[in-house]
């Protein structure tokens, strides 16, 4: 390819956000510009270059042969293989590995972190009052931010999303917007709020139950002093039109209450007695909620899915991961990028066998039986991803790639089942 052109509205997966209105300037069939200007999103789509390498044994080999002994050595391991769904592939790739792992009996997991894990299982114990990041748009008017400020992560939520822009309920934009900032020890809140509350960690829960009473009405007694702020914070909240709690639900630097989310589920569910609220929940990118959202609609549970018994069974308490580490698999099909799995690997008691099908899985830091490099789900190859509010929307690639990670897994497919039909018969 030479000369240069735009490719209009491409859907990053650099974070959760998802935007979808990205512009990517291609020249010499090198990504050299992408517009609005995002640092995260920059760096996520770099050049565009990925490698396009088939090994067997680290050896080139053809596709075929490729296929044939990554099939072979899944169905040797049929009923002791985790099957891991990485960053990086759509949901088409990412329904065809629970196909996979169905035909074979394997434990499926996925890249869900463990806070957002937390998160999911205590919205499965409470239910929860979420808003897609569109109603938050165009709804929201006060909004609080629990312990984060999306800016570093999450670097257009604020503008695109939930303060600047202006919604057809909150026509005038950040001016017609209320913000609470709440600090939780170094978990900071953004600058520049209406209102500021620093809270303790080890108050942290305590002072969501303060909210949540205010919220409920209930007459509360004599608070200690560090806490005096609290009720009048949670009256801001109850006197919104829309009021909505924004809080991290991935990983980060300092260890948080395990709590933290369930505590913000049951004030959102309390201040929606009086008004109406949702907790905006903030996820990576890579189309990690989408691994949640296949498995969801195909087996019923959104993480850590067992196929073993030969129908799904949820094993939230065991992830797949601490499964492999303990020795629990005698092979691994990692599907997408295996990067952050190293260490994982290297971690286990016990050998294992991989097969890597992904971008770059030619270059994860780990032994692979055979590694089949496939494009960039959003960069190289279309389908569809979920955003962190579960919204999927279309991939549009702005560059060619060289094979599919979905059609890849078709063909593996096809011969698994060949394979099991031949043991069978
Ligand atoms: S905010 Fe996130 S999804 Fe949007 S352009 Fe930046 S990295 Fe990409």
């Amino acid at each position: 390819m030479s000369g240069s052109s735009v490719v209009e509205r491409v859907t990053c997966l650099g974070c959760g956000c998802t935007c979808d209105d990205v512009a990517v300037e291609v020249r010499d069939g090198r990504i050299v510009g992408v517009t609005p200007p995002c640092p995260v999103g920059r760096a996520w789509f770099g050049d565009g270059s990925i490698p396009e390498h088939v090994l067997v044994s680290g050896s080139a080999a053809p596709i075929e042969a490729a296929i044939t002994e990554a099939a072979r050595l899944l169905v040797e391991s049929a009923g002791e293989l985790l099957v891991y769904l990485g960053p990086d592939v759509s949901a088409q790739a990412q329904r065809a590995a629970v196909a996979l792992a169905d035909r074979l009996r394997a434990a499926v997991d996925s890249a869900t972190s463990e806070p957002a894990a937390a998160g999911l299982l205590a919205a499965q114990r409470r239910g929860r009052a979420a808003a897609t990041l569109g109603e938050i748009r165009n709804r929201a008017d006060v909004l609080m931010f629990w312990g984060v400020d999306p800016t570093q992560r999450y670097p257009r939520y604020l503008s695109r999303y939930a303060l600047e822009p202006a919604g057809t309920h909150v026509p005038a934009g950040r001016a017609g917007r209320r913000v609470i900032s709440v600090s939780i020890g170094t978990d900071r809140g953004p600058t520049g709020a209406d209102v500021a509350l620093e809270v303790a960690p080890e108050d942290e829960l305590a002072a969501l139950s303060v909210m949540r009473a205010t919220a409920l009405g209930h007459r509360l007694g004599e608070l200690p002093e560090r806490l005096g702020a609290v009720p009048d914070t949670a009256l801001q909240l109850t006197t919104a039109r829309y009021a909505v709690l924004v809080h991290e639900a991935e990983l980060s630097a300092v260890p948080r209450s395990p709590h933290r989310t369930e505590g913000l589920i049951a004030l959102t569910q309390a201040l929606n007695g009086v008004t109406r609220a949702a907790l905006s929940s903030l996820r990576a990118g890579g189309n990690r909620s989408g691994a949640e959202s296949v498995l969801t609609w195909q087996t019923g549970f959104p993480m850590s899915v067992d196929f073993s018994g030969g129908f799904p069974r949820y094993s939230p308490g065991s992830r797949g991961l601490e499964r492999l580490r303990g020795g629990g698999f005698a092979a691994v099909l990692i599907v997408g990028s295996a990067a952050e799995l190293a260490g994982e690997l290297e971690a286990r008691r016990a050998p294992v066998h991989a097969v890597v099908i992904g971008p770059r899985a030619s270059e994860a830091p780990l032994t692979a039986r055979v590694a089949i490099d496939t494009g960039v789900a959003g960069i190289h190859e279309g389908g569809t991803a979920y955003r962190m509010d579960e919204v999927p929307l279309p991939l549009r690639p702005p560059l060619p790639g060289a094979r599919s990670t979905a059609e890849t897994l078709g063909a593996l497919l096809l011969e698994v089942r060949a394979r099991l039909a031949e043991r069978s018969g």
